[in-house]
């Protein structure tokens, strides 16, 4: 049998400075990596025009490399693949998988029968999608652009440190968002089509985007693309049991580093014996 591959990736937002959530994260992908004697990638997910910043791609690199991570292949910037992501979505237009969605999300918000999900996201109404007949079957690019998720129950995955996840359709989690009217596609869709690109054969994450996983799975078989294996690694939380954000300077990489700190001490907080 031929052996797989094994071909990861690290793919942080510049849309703030790295935290130490970040470094396990990303430690970990390195670390299997390594293991694995594989390639890693490093990919810089800068669709978000808003808020990524350049000054931010290059401290990402650069902690990172101060931590001891290193890849084979990359930097890969999102916003120069951007026709990678057209010509899948034109795929996708002509599965009718995706639709354009005008509504604001005020009004999705405020639609009687829009859900909520315990962690507060609104599953979109079913109500306010096209019928049939009124799909479009071009692409506006001006447009925001939804995936119509199947009838169908429950998504399921094994991941490789969670173990068995399944998320329930139109209760967990509604149509999404592939394309935004701004011209650049939304993290799903350009995180999808980049694994599959770039033959990731392992995704190692943080735990926060299980869900979003499920959401991935169903875009892989909408593209008909194999999905790869799931590895989400338990997030870092500060003192009061919250997340960290990367508006938590004082776990900011760089200050850490400033302050001292080497892997191994940055290393001992986010696995405290
Ligand atoms: N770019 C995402 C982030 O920084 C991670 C995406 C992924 O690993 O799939 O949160």
């Amino acid at each position: 049998m031929t052996p797989v591959l094994y071909r990861g990736r690290i793919a942080p937002s510049p849309t703030g400075y790295l935290h130490l959530g970040h470094a396990k994260t990303f430690w970990k992908a390195f670390d299997r990596c390594r293991e694995a004697q594989g390639t890693l990638i490093y990919r810089d997910e800068d669709i978000d025009l808003q808020r990524c910043k350049q000054e931010y791609s290059q401290a990402a690199m650069a902690d990172l490399e101060q931590l001891g991570i290193h890849w084979q292949e990359g930097p890969y910037y999102q916003s120069e693949r951007v026709d990678n992501y057209r010509s899948s979505m034109i795929k996708l237009i002509r599965s009718k998988s995706v639709y354009p969605c005008r509504y604001s999300r005020k009004t999705i918000e405020e639609h009687p029968d829009a859900k909520k999900t315990p962690t507060g996201e609104v599953i979109f109404p079913k109500s306010l999608r096209p019928r049939q007949s009124e799909m479009m079957d071009f692409f506006e690019e001006s447009l925001n652009w939804r995936f119509r998720v199947p009838n169908q129950e429950k998504v399921q995955f094994k991941d490789l440190n969670q173990g068995h996840q399944s998320f329930e359709c139109d209760q967990e989690f509604g149509d999404f968002l592939v394309w935004r009217k701004d011209g650049m596609p939304a993290y799903e869709l350009a995180v999808v089509v980049d694994d599959a690109a770039m033959k990731i054969s392992e995704v190692v994450r943080g735990a926060d985007l299980l869900l979003s996983t499920a959401r991935q799975i169903l875009l892989y078989e909408a593209l008909a693309e194999t999905a790869p294996e799931f590895y989400h690694v338990n997030l870092v939380c500060d003192s009061e049991g919250h997340r960290l954000a990367k508006r938590n300077d004082s776990l900011a990489l760089k200050t850490l580093f400033a302050e001292g700190h080497d892997f191994q001490s940055i290393a001992a907080m986010w696995n405290p014996s």
